[in-house]
């Protein structure tokens, strides 16, 4: 055999998962970071991974993700995706926070942490609040490849600030003037409707559950924020990509909005769809938009089965107990928590339950969200040419989830004491394998990926058909 032949890394007998494609038994073989083939009996290798028995699955992409909320972003990027790439994530999308300063003052850092002490790839989507930031969005564009960014119609008392419609319209409009692949993100929220719901909801319960939470952020006000997002999405020619879908009243405005074929991409969360306002962790689940009643996760696996959700992610903000604070109640435990570890577990484990076929998850998992975002087919599938970010999964193996497993920098999982069925047993990022059962053996290798205008809209199967302005 020619030495050419010769892979680094043979993923031996698994069952590959390829969304679009399908599920079959195949090998894939690794060379300087990349696939290189796919098929049966293909040549030695360096180094061969056993998957008999097992899933390969493309290296899970979270598009939505949150560093350095609480610790540095440079320590963050460290911590929170060693839990990641443990839970078979490669490759993260990350909402940059700064309220007033430009982003050209921090995106230097950002980059260098990410291509320094990462384990997984990233893109970026900085959140605008201000007119200057707007402005300035084609130069983050330009010198750092961003082509999404993310406005919020609501914004969360002490953590971020909301934009009003005028800006909103404005950003939206410079959005689209990066070209058709540039991505509009919005929080989908009315403010006036949330400070109203809380107000109220301090007055009739100084105390109360994690159940009352779901009242502080009505189903209304994200229905109601997703209309008139949409309507000056129209009028501005931009792709709305509504993050954070949370309940069946902002699903059946996506829907409509759909039979309209208005450019819209929607989003949903894993907790979202594992997780209710029940939950027997009580403060530890708290979230904006909040984890709420069953009937909205059971509205929202229909609607991943039916194709109205298109990508799945996480909205990881890590935190532990001590700013947390689960203990300080319904108004004062904070919202966020560390979700990039048991992303892939919770999907597997309730999807399953839920009988949602595996390639429809891990497409909205994978594929559909990298080609949102214009890194499809480097990341996103299991084809000659792509990079070799691979999870092998054990669909069997059945783990409880503890705060300490999962590697982050937190105290604490809400998915804590639950059985999860179905959990990474290696992964494979840029041809390394980093995470095998359960632990870190090789240094991180994740680097920062800058995006270049591809001069036409993502492909996506919702959109066909979808209008545009002319
Ligand atoms: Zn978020």
């Amino acid at each position: 055999m020619a030495e050419s032949k010769k892979f680094d890394l043979l993923v031996h007998g698994g069952t590959l998962v390829v969304p679009g494609v399908g599920t079959f038994p195949a090998d894939v073989g690794i060379s300087k970071g990349q696939i290189v083939a796919v098929g049966d009996d293909l040549g030695p290798a360096e180094d061969i991974l056993d998957a008999r028995g097992k899933l390969v699955l493309p290296g899970i992409f979270d598009p939505h993700t949150h560093i350095g909320n609480e610790r540095s972003f440079e320590e963050e990027a460290e911590t929170e995706t060693r839990a990641a790439i443990l839970g078979g994530v490669t490759t993260i999308g990350i909402f940059l926070r700064s309220l007033k300063d430009s982003y050209f003052d921090h995106l230097p850092a950002f980059r260098a942490a990410m291509d320094t002490r990462s384990y997984v790839d990233s893109v970026f989507h900085p959140q605008i609040f201000t007119p200057e930031q707007i402005k300035e969005i084609p130069g983050y564009s330009e010198e750092f490849g961003i082509r999404s960014f993310k406005f919020y119609m609501s914004g969360m008392p002490g953590i971020v600030n909301s934009i009003t419609d005028d800006l909103l319209l404005e950003g939206f409009r410079t959005v689209a003037g990066l070209g058709p692949d540039a991505i509009a993100c919005v929080h989908c929220e009315t403010g006036a409707l949330v400070d109203q719901a809380r107000n109220s909801l301090k007055e009739r319960k100084p105390e109360g559950t994690l159940a009352d939470w779901a009242e502080a952020h009505p189903p209304e006000a994200e229905a109601l924020a997703i209309q008139t997002a949409l309507y000056l999405a129209k009028i501005a020619n931009a792709h709305l990509y509504v993050v954070h879908v949370s309940s069946r009243d902002g699903l059946n405005m996506v829907r409509r909005a759909r039979r309209e074929g208005v450019r819209i991409t929607a989003e949903t969360m894993t907790p979202y769809l594992s997780l209710d306002s029940s939950d027997e962790n009580g403060f530890l689940v708290k979230m904006v938009p909040p984890i709420r009643a069953k009937e909205h996760g059971d509205a929202l696996w229909a609607g991943l089965a039916e194709g109205t959700i298109n990508t799945l992610g996480t909205d990881n903000t890590s935190r532990t107990r001590g700013t947390k604070q689960p203990g300080a109640g319904l108004h004062g435990a904070r919202p966020g928590y560390p979700v990039l570890g048991t992303h892939l577990p919770s999907m597997l484990h309730f999807g399953r339950l839920r009988g949602v076929p595996l390639e429809m998850m891990i497409d909205a998992a994978t594929r559909a969200p990298a080609k949102v975002y214009g890194i499809y087919p480097q990341k996103g599938t299991i084809s000659i040419g792509s990079d070799a970010d691979l999870v092998v999964v054990d669909p069997d193996l059945e783990r409880v989830v503890r705060a300490e497993d999962l590697n982050g920098m937190s105290d604490f999982s809400p998915f804590e004491g639950k059985t999860l069925r179905g959990w990474p047993i290696a992964t494979i990022k840029a041809g390394e394998i980093i995470a095998r059962d359960g632990r870190i053996i090789a240094p991180a290798n994740g680097r920062y990926l800058p995006r270049k205008p591809t001069g036409h809209a993502p492909i996506l199967p919702w959109l066909s058909g979808a209008q545009y302005a002319s």
